[in-house]
């Protein structure tokens, strides 16, 4: 990825589909040391003049984009993954804390769509920068944003969530805002993390981040795009796919997941939507030396 790509980048035109970011945030809000644990100094220092400015900025804060995408076929708009949301309590994130903006809704509009077009949400896993947008509040409840909408979400990556929400809510509050009011009003489509949407859009399992992570496969063979969800947060996790980051259920499994993706897809035209990339978050993978780089997919 270089930083000279444009936003022509996008929309991505598949045959089957098209696919649009919708971007809630952008900019350095965590400290990269603290957000990849393992990675030194050194192996840091190493790859500074790749990574700054474009993935680190100048006070090693780590670039992030919080967004979503908007996948549009011939009979459906699928929103996959939901951002941070407006009016949700993050107390120990204070950049995510009580948002009230409305970009979200304005970069729906800016792709044709409002919250009553969005006919499937996918949650590639139940964290809260990715599931906010489920719910939004209506007289002090909180209520689906998309009324019309089904939210595809796995059957372990639920019960683990609901599991640590019932143990002590105030660790998981986002399941508690975000998640059980969708099960509440019985919006949700419980499915196992290598599920078949139809011909054109499918569930690849990364698991790692997660328990039960999946990333979204959309397009066919040759002309096709993975919309990576968590499964990677910067492009130094290309170049090191086992360098684990602290929200990681199980880094080892994260590690192995980039590998197994990657090595994949390496060699194939497959854009990659990487979804925490700074803007225009897409490549392709290739290799580089015992890891993998992202080159410009325009
Ligand atoms: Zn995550």
């Amino acid at each position: 990825m270089t930083s000279s790509m444009t936003s022509s980048t996008w929309p991505i035109a598949l045959k089957d589909a098209t696919i649009h970011p919708v971007i809630e945030q952008e900019g350095g809000f965590f400290e990269l040391f603290g957000f990849f644990p393992s990675l030194t100094k050194e192996l840091f220092e190493e790859n500074r003049s790749w990574l700054q400015p474009t993935f680190v900025d100048a006070e090693h804060r780590l670039m992030l984009c919080i967004q979503s995408f908007v996948v549009k076929t011939a009979h459906h708009n699928i929103l996959i993954d939901a951002c941070v949301g407006n009016h949700k309590s993050r107390p120990t994130r204070p950049f995510w804390n009580m948002l009230d903006s409305d970009r979200f809704e304005k970069g729906l509009a800016g792709v044709g769509l409002t919250v009553n077009d969005i006919d499937y949400v996918m949650c590639t896993h139940l964290h809260g920068d990715h599931v906010g947008w489920n719910t939004r509040l209506d007289n002090g409840r909180w209520v689906p944003t998309f009324p019309k909408a089904r939210y595809i979400m796995t059957d372990r990556e639920l019960a683990y969530w609901t599991g640590r929400e019932k143990e002590n809510p105030a660790s998981a509050p986002w399941i508690t805002d975000s998640v059980l009011p969708i099960v509440a009003a019985k919006r949700e489509h419980i499915v196992k993390s290598d599920f078949a949407f139809n011909e054109a859009i499918s569930f690849i399992p990364t698991p790692g981040h997660t328990i039960d992570h999946f990333s979204v496969l959309v397009g066919k063979k040759g002309e096709d795009a993975l919309i990576t969800g968590d499964m990677i947060h910067s492009p130094l996790q290309g170049k090191y796919p086992d360098i684990g980051m602290m929200s990681d259920y199980d880094s080892v499994q994260a590690g192995q997941t980039r590998r197994r993706i990657f090595d994949r897809f390496c060699e194939e035209p497959t854009i990659m939507c990487a979804s925490h990339f700074p803007s225009p978050s897409t490549g392709r993978v290739r290799r580089w030396g015992d890891g993998y780089k992202f080159v410009a997919a325009s």
